[in-house]
């Protein structure tokens, strides 16, 4: 019979947010696939357990993930640890686990740490819809086109960014959602020097043209506002509240609605509404 894949998140800084679920994950697996096994090995040691190592990350992942599914397949269960956080979130793990679907093995993951939630939960800004756009590529073109693609988008957004290359980042940040566009850094998350800045991309941009970036950040960036129609008249308008109002919509809950949607002024909305 198979044995499982279990993807084991571990702390992002501090030692402490190890949950006993990912502890004993760690004391059942019969061997563990680490992103540096020189990293896990430290973790473990802290630990106290002694576990079989088998190094699975970008550079070795097909020949070492076909391995893994062997051993899985034969018997044997896995647990899968990264450098830090939550496995297949901007690390290595993805792959396993397609590999794993694709050959029937069953994949557990135990929740725990992972920097992006806990980043977007302290940011301040909205958190019912986001996207995740983890590390913008270093090739300008790429990074061009990736930026292009979120012009429009609405939702918050985060990004995972090292601090040598944060100045440039935030720039090109400033560049594409325009200098007012709010952002929270979030560095150094669980650790001694934790810190969440909550300012304007043209704010950050100027902190870190005199402040050395220190440590590791998320970048939580709010969302575009809401386009508005242009150019509506008053009179379309006044269709679009009499169609939600035959709706069963409350005059006063239609007009607000039509008011965020055309941009036109509610009390003078409402005033013609009423007449
Ligand atoms: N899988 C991990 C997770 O679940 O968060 C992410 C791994 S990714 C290779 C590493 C990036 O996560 C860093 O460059 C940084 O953007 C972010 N990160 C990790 N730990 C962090 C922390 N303690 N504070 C802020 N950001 C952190």
């Amino acid at each position: 019979m198979s044995g499982t894949l279990t993807l084991v998140p571990t702390p992002i800084g501090n030692l402490s947010d190890i949950s006993p679920r990912c502890r004993q994950a760690l004391e059942e697996a019969d061997f563990i696939a680490a992103e540096d096994t020189r990293v896990t090995l430290k973790l473990l040691n802290h630990l106290g357990i002694k576990k079989p190592l088998v190094s699975y990350y970008e550079h070795n992942k097909e020949a070492s993930g076909k391995k893994i599914v062997e051993r899985i397949l034969a018997g044997e269960n896995c647990a899968q640890v990264s450098d830090a956080g939550t496995p297949a979130i901007s690390d290595p793990g993805e792959d396993l686990v397609r590999l794993c679907a694709e050959s029937g093995v069953p994949v557990v993951a135990v929740p725990g740490p992972c920097a992006a939630i806990t980043a977007l939960s302290v940011s301040g800004l909205p958190t019912g819809r986001f996207t995740f756009e983890g590390f913008l590529s270093t090739t300008k073109k790429n990074r061009a086109a990736h930026l292009q693609s979120l012009q429009k988008e609405q939702r918050t957004m985060i990004f995972y960014e090292a601090p040598h290359k944060l100045a440039a980042t935030l720039k090109d940040l400033e560049n594409a959602f325009g200098e007012a566009r709010r952002i929270a850094l979030c560095r150094e998350l669980t650790k001694l020097h934790e810190e969440v800045l909550r300012m304007t991309l043209g704010e950050a941009v100027a902190y870190y043209a005199e402040t050395a970036p220190r440590g590791e950040y998320v970048l939580i960036v709010e969302g575009a506002p809401e386009e508005k129609e242009e150019g509506v008249s008053l009179e379309t308008a006044l269709e679009k509240i009499a169609a939600l109002t035959e709706r069963g919509v409350s005059k006063k809950d239609a007009v607000k609605q039509v008011a965020q949607e055309t941009g036109l002024p509610k009390n003078a909305l409402y005033d013609a509404a009423i007449k």
